[in-house]
């Protein structure tokens, strides 16, 4: 692992003379993808060198293979890529919560207990809320609904009196009559007043069906959070009530009579809080709100303290953006200790605690898998052992370069190539240099810059300017997906996931790449990967062997926000289920988008199409151009493309 140091990964090693590398384990693989980092004891490499899933049952950890899982997802007749949803990961992310703060409570002596919320929008796939509704039942988590479609959805999955709904965002009149209702059926329904101008309408709706609501108030908190949304938390966050606002609503709730149905007091920091400091001060400020608010005389009993409990996509526990410098019974010791410290001294009651967990509730959950279909590398071509006599002057130039590396001037040497590579391009655009030698001056150009890093390791210091050079040479892996359909916070916060081959993990992995998608645009490639790499390392492609990579932690958010660029689908679903004896069901397939699917959404009518493309074929048979065979042949074709896949089909 030396040679990281000078910026030497692992493709190059085999390059070096000199140097005799140890046999590479799957335990290796392991460490290099930093398995146990970021993946919650969910997945782990085996000793055959395939990545499994981990599943405890009744104390016994159970692993399956997904290479395993994926033969049999294509033995099914599913084809790559699939969003494979992993059950087990699901029931034990709610457990893992819920029991984790069943603990805090009971080590601090807390006097009230803890209720889950599970925000809809993160994942409002059916199945999805389905299995969060089923396993949360046991532990009374509810769910949030931040519009009139999703408290549709929250109404139909909660059957239990001692789970909450809570309701954010804009609500109407439709939304507000659909809650109260919910109330009058014995549902624990909260609307949660955002905005002055919704109490008056929640009032009025109350009044007129005669049901009494419960009324939730959401505070603008002033603390401010490290990470992504740092710039639209405090002051500036686009939610929530402010001071005088807040006054103005508790006064009108007083005239009314109606203060005793403020019943929660709601705030939400933000998004993936990766500091644990700032939750501290968050919920300290809530408490300060929240006992003002009892002594005001409003009947409050619970405080919801939204979501933010963030993922460790990068596995480095630390406070950037992709992380978190807490582990979970930290954070739910934190707001324990924290309420208790505020509220006691003023004898005020604990109250409910109500989070919203999203992402921490479903990231783990859901796996990307992908075939790569094809690399281009950036290696040169083998040079002539003997250089031909006749050579264009630019090109004797830059063997020279080539043959005068050493570790003292390497940054000379990159200088020089650079020079007479210009040069060489400047004379093709000019018409004085002709292909043949520009493609061989492209390839000792390659020669000289990895000569260039063989050298680092015995080069006293690296200059600044060369430092990633060799991500300039990294191969590029074309996956079979759409950044923008499975992993959309790739490409519009620069979200970083895990990302790594499921087979061959006891391999070296002897070449460094990024991942472009299918898509033909220049934004949909992963070139930012955990640990602050650039680049992923990768085994070299096999003829006739699929290469499956995985990027992991992508339940949270990213089925939901993805579109339809080049038109690329939604991939086909898969939902499994581990069993106590390591055998495993597929308990949902969904098949993706075919293309008359996605053409469908964007207003194009499949079978108009066929019409069409037949008047074309047609008028081709008349006019003589192909047969009335071939013509059949094509509308076969045109009709087959429509119920296809919108990814690479083999
Ligand atoms: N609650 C509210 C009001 C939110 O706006 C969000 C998302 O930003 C969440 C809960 C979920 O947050 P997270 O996924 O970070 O837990």
């Amino acid at each position: 692992m030396e040679l990281f140091r000078y910026g030497l990964l692992p493709w190059r090693i085999p390059l070096l003379n000199n140097i005799s590398l140890p046999s590479w384990t799957f335990q290796d693989s392991a460490e290099l993808y930093r398995v146990a980092d970021w993946s919650a004891g969910h997945f782990s490499v085996s000793e055959t060198g395939e990545l499994q899933v981990n599943s405890l049952s009744n104390g016994n950890n159970i692993n399956v293979s997904l290479v395993d899982i994926i033969s049999g997802i294509r033995e099914r007749g599913m084809e790559m890529p699939v969003l494979l949803r992993i059950e087990n990961i699901l029931d034990n992310s709610i457990t893992r919560l819920n029991e984790a703060f069943a603990q805090a409570i009971e080590q601090a002596g807390y006097q009230s207990y803890y209720r889950g919320v599970f925000p809809i929008k993160v994942n409002q796939q059916c199945h999805v809320i389905e299995e969060v509704a089923r396993f949360g039942s046991r532990y009374h988590h509810g769910l949030e609904a931040g519009s009139k479609a999703e408290l549709l959805i929250a109404l139909a999955n909660i059957r239990d009196d001692d789970s909450y709904i809570v309701c954010n965002g804009y609500k109407d009149e439709e939304f507000i009559d659909l809650g109260l209702r919910a109330c009058q059926l014995g549902v624990s329904c909260f609307f949660v007043v955002e905005t002055p101008n919704e109490l008056p309408r929640i009032l009025e709706r109350s009044r007129a069906l005669d049901i009494e609501p419960l009324i939730g108030l959401r505070m603008k908190l002033s603390a401010k959070v490290d990470g992504h949304w740092s710039k639209d938390s405090g002051d500036r966050s686009l939610f929530g009530l402010s001071t005088t606002q807040l006054i103005s609503i508790v006064d009108l709730l007083k005239h009314e009579g109606m203060l005793d149905r403020l019943q929660l007091l709601h705030c939400h920091l933000g998004s993936q809080i990766t500091n644990i400091r700032n939750i501290r001060t968050g919920v300290q400020e809530a408490c300060r709100y929240y006992a003002d608010l009892v002594n005001e005389g409003a009947n409050l009993g619970c405080l919801d303290l939204g979501g933010g409990l963030a993922v460790d996509y990068d596995g480095t526990r630390s406070n950037t953006c992709h992380s978190k410098n807490y582990e979970l019974n930290e954070y739910c010791a934190d707001i324990i200790e924290t309420i208790m410290a505020t509220l006691d001294p003023l004898g005020i009651k604990h109250p409910v605690i109500i989070t919203e967990s999203g992402r921490a509730t479903v990231a783990h959950s859901s796996v990307l898998l992908f075939d790569c279909l094809s690399v281009t590398s950036f290696d040169p071509e083998p040079l002539p052992v003997e250089q031909p006599e006749q050579q264009h002057e630019l090109i004797r130039n830059l063997y020279w370069v080539l043959n005068a590396i050493t570790p003292k001037n390497l940054q000379e040497c990159h200088n020089d190539a650079i020079y007479y590579r210009d040069e060489i391009r400047e004379g093709f655009r000019r018409g004085d240099i002709d292909l043949r030698d520009t493609a061989k001056a492209d390839n000792i150009f390659l020669a000289i810059l990895q000569r260039i890093i063989q050298r680092f390791p015995e080069a006293e210091r690296i200059p600044a300017e060369l430092e990633g050079l060799h991500e300039s040479l990294a191969d590029i892996y074309y996956g079979n997906f759409s950044l923008f359909q499975s992993l959309p916070d790739s490409w519009a916060i620069d979200q970083v996931f895990p990302i790594m081959p499921v087979q061959r993990l006891n391999e070296r992995p002897s070449r460094q790449a990024i991942i472009a998608d299918l898509t033909c645009d220049c934004d949909g490639k992963i070139d930012r990967f955990i640990d602050g790499e650039r680049t992923l390392a990768v085994h070299p492609l096999k003829e006739d062997e699929d290469y499956i990579l995985g990027i992991f932690l992508v339940g949270a958010y990213q089925e939901t926000l993805g579109d339809l660029h080049n038109l690329f689908g939604d991939t086909h679903v898969v939902s499994a289920r581990i069993n106590p004896d390591g055998s495993y069901d597929f308990v949902r397939e969904i098949q993706g988008d075919s293309i008359a699917d996605v053409l469908n959404y964007v207003e194009y009518h499949p079978q108009s199409l066929l019409e069409r493309f037949r008047n074309t074929a047609e008028q081709a048979v008349k006019s003589g151009r192909i047969t009335v065979a071939a013509r059949q042949q094509m509308l076969e074709a045109f009709s087959a493309s429509l119920r296809g896949y919108t990814y690479f089909e083999k």
